[in-house]
């Protein structure tokens, strides 16, 4: 069934008046029409089933008949800590790493980050949007949340129960060891650096607030493959 974006879907309400993007979509590209079912989601993790009950130019009325938690919310909470890459790459990261199941993504400004935040909204708003479609996509009901850019030497870690670094330099802990370890609880930080990789003192502060480095293998990934495959291997071992 389609599934849509209601920023104004009030889960407790009878009825919801969509417009803007998702009312287009609805009725000038699908040509949907009164009485076809539909799935809303407003991004916090539950979906209600929702049928037309009319349509105008630039809205569609709906009457909301059920509601349930949705099951493609991942069951552990992994927050992805990305220093920045360089242009574009941000948007890739994103959506693979909601589809996989990220809970909040943190980018962060490590001291070989080549770009560095404008300070500015648009981008932000910009990857707020890809998350939200990322999510909308894969069947997830609940959007995860982008924070603003921080300094990664600022970061306050002491809210998850577990922070595990990659570090490219690591070679005696790897991945799998220590997700089978069974010390690793949930909520889980995850922290990846830029394309330059980190330097030794920033390694050194997470271990510091109680983090873990780890290896993600014998070879060298891209900043934008790290995230991705570190994801993988937490939900093939964590998630049941
Ligand atoms: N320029 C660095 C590599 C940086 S890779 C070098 O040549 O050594 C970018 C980031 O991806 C790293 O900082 C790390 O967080 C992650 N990463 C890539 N491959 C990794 C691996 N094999 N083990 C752990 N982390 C890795």
């Amino acid at each position: 069934m389609r599934r849509f974006f209601a920023e104004n879907l009030d889960i407790g309400s009878d009825t919801v008046l969509l417009t803007g993007d998702e009312a287009r979509h609805i009725k000038t590209v699908l040509r949907m029409s009164e009485g076809d079912e539909v799935l809303l989601i407003n991004g916090t993790g539950t979906e209600c089933l929702a049928v037309i009950t009319s349509l105008t130019d630039d809205s569609v009325a709906l009457r909301i008949e059920d509601r349930q938690v949705c099951s493609a919310d991942p069951a552990v909470t992994v927050t992805l800590i990305q220093c920045l890459p360089k242009q574009g790459k941000m948007e890739v990261i994103i959506q693979k790493c909601v589809e996989l199941g990220v809970s909040r993504i943190i980018p962060a400004v490590s001291r070989r980050c080549v770009v560095k935040p404008d300070g500015r909204d648009g981008k932000l708003l910009r990857w707020q949007k890809v998350a939200q479609e990322a999510a909308k996509q894969c069947g997830r009901a609940k959007v995860p949340g982008i924070d603003r850019p921080s300094e990664l030497a600022k970061l306050d870690l002491s809210a998850f129960d577990s922070v595990l670094i990659a570090y490219e330099n690591e070679d005696e802990n790897s991945l799998k060891a220590v997700l089978r370890s069974g010390n690793v609880k949930d909520n889980i930080a995850i922290v990846i650096g830029p394309e330059g990789g980190f330097e030794p003192a920033e390694v050194e502060r997470v271990l510091a607030c109680g983090g873990t480095a780890v290896s993600l293998g014998r070879r060298i990934l891209r900043t934008e493959t790290a995230g991705m495959a570190m994801l993988a291997q937490i939900m093939y071992e964590l998630e049941q």
